[in-house]
């Protein structure tokens, strides 16, 4: 028996085989299909051409549906999406549809108005975020999702990557699709994080190391104790931004925080756990030690233009956001909050929340991850008494949307983000310079209007309790 990594094991698995190799085409099973209000309408289209107007989705359970690119706009075209979404859930019976049920859908009826309760909804906000607190994600299966960041969930210990609307909607009809076994890439973190890293930092100093076509068509492994100290919420950054250096996958061991996440949200009740054979093969491989890592960010305009965040200190910025997939999760929220309480930010600073449920959090948790004690702020208060903006849960700026997405680049100004993504043009305007950073560096960043390294406001471990786990 040949020795084999996580993925080749996932993939011979779902294929029926005992084995398979990288570069082997093998047809497997798919165990989830998400997609979203921007790719959906076009892959359910693709669906009907193809398998006629009257077919029946694969499986109507693993079909999750999560609208959330496009939601707070007065743009008509995007309700219109919506309510395609909406029309094939019913037509389909879908069991997993995430609905912003307070979307008025009437053309032309203006900008929406957020939901009141973030408990008293059914919308969720980004899908990546959604869909392990729904109970999608597991190790050893395989997620496809119409949205490149679908590579997130392979912090779960699973196969996860983003296809296309042809794909998909294959799949949509057949619960089935065909890959080519990715070579394995591995990159290994030795050490502890440190309270001024998060897996930001580490995922920009590896794409700044490979380039962003760097891991073309290969799993991204992320090793190491450094990577097991991470949470895993801050794993899921890592493997977030997998596709941001070309990676088809990426992943992470399973451990006893992932199998709690696991236990406690899966909505079936089986898995299996895949792990690399000592010994097996690794195209490439490169180590990190934790302790002389530094702050990292990506200047304008690509996720590998390197730098540390004490080299860029003389860049003025116009605006800070905090939010997305990559840096609106509870965690990250925490960490900011942590070095803006009790200060005030210099610059327009926009906060969005990765989900309904990270906005009820920063309601009800302290600056410890646990919930707010009397007389101590929780961390949405402190994020708003020190002057940020925060918006209702979803994509928003991250990809710039129409012209009224909250804390859109509508000029060309500069921006220290926690997003994932700095191509021109990807928060709005096409000059606007957006730096990629965690978000430690976000907030230190918004206190000074510069770039700033966090070491000058973090010397102490951030908690972050329970939140983002239960
Ligand atoms: S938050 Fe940004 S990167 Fe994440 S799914 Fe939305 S648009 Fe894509």
């Amino acid at each position: 028996m040949p020795k084999m990594t996580m993925t080749e094991k996932i993939f011979a698995a779902h294929a029926g085989k005992t084995s398979v190799t990288p570069g082997e085409n093998v047809w497997v099973n798919v165990d989830v299909l998400m997609t979203h209000d921007v790719c959906g309408p076009g892959t359910i289209g693709i669906f009907k051409k193809e398998f006629g107007p009257d077919a029946k989705v694969w499986d109507k359970t693993r079909i999750p549906i999560i609208p959330d690119h496009y939601i707070f706009t007065a743009d008509g075209k995007c309700h219109r999406n919506i309510q395609i979404l909406r029309d094939f859930v019913k037509e389909q019976d879908i069991k997993y549809y995430y609905d912003p049920d307070f979307l008025d859908t009437d053309e032309g009826s203006g900008m929406p108005n957020p939901y009141r309760d973030p408990t008293k909804t059914n919308y969720k906000g980004v899908c990546h975020k959604a869909l392990p607190e729904e109970g999608h994600c597991r190790p050893g299966e395989i997620l496809l999702g119409t949205d490149s960041h679908t590579c997130t969930a392979g912090a779960f210990g699973q196969f996860a990557s983003g296809v296309g609307n042809t794909d998909a909607a294959f799949t949509m009809g057949t619960g089935k699709t065909w890959l080519k076994t990715p070579p394995t890439m591995k990159f290994t973190f030795h050490g502890e994080i440190p309270p001024y890293l998060t897996a930001k930092d580490l995922i920009l100093a590896v794409i700044g190391e490979i380039g962003v076509a760097g891991a073309t068509y290969k799993t991204m492994y992320f090793a190491g104790e450094g990577i097991s100290s991470l949470t895993l919420e801050d794993r899921m950054t890592l493997t977030n931004m997998a596709i941001e250096a070309g990676g088809k996958n990426g992943v992470c061991d399973v451990d006893q925080k992932t199998l709690d996440y696991v236990q406690a949200r899966s909505n079936r009740p089986e898995w299996e756990v895949f792990k690399d054979d000592p010994g097996c093969n690794y195209v490439f491989e490169h180590e990190w030690d934790l302790s002389t890592m530094e702050p990292m960010v990506a200047k304008p305009h690509s996720p590998d233009n390197k730098d540390t965040a004490r080299n860029c200190s003389d860049v003025e910025l116009d605006q800070a956001y905090i939010g997305s997939c990559t840096g609106g999760k509870i965690t990250d929220m925490i960490m900011a909050a942590n070095i803006l309480n009790g200060n005030q930010v210099k610059i327009p600073t926009f906060v969005v929340p990765g989900s309904t449920e990270v906005h009820q959090d920063m309601l009800t948790l302290g600056l410890d991850g646990e919930k707010v004690k009397d007389g101590e702020p929780s961390v949405y208060a402190a994020l708003e008494k020190a002057g940020c903006t925060i918006g209702p849960s979803g994509c928003s700026a991250c990809l710039g949307g129409p012209s009224d997405t909250f804390g859109r680049l509508n000029e060309p100004k500069a921006c220290i983000s926690t997003t994932n993504r700095n191509f021109p043009g990807r928060m709005g305007h096409k000059e606007a310079g957006v730096y990629l950073a965690s978000p430690l560096t976000a907030a230190a960043s918004a206190l000074t209007g510069k770039v700033t390294d966090p070491r000058e406001f973090v010397s102490e471990p951030i908690l972050t309790g329970s939140a983002g786990v239960l």
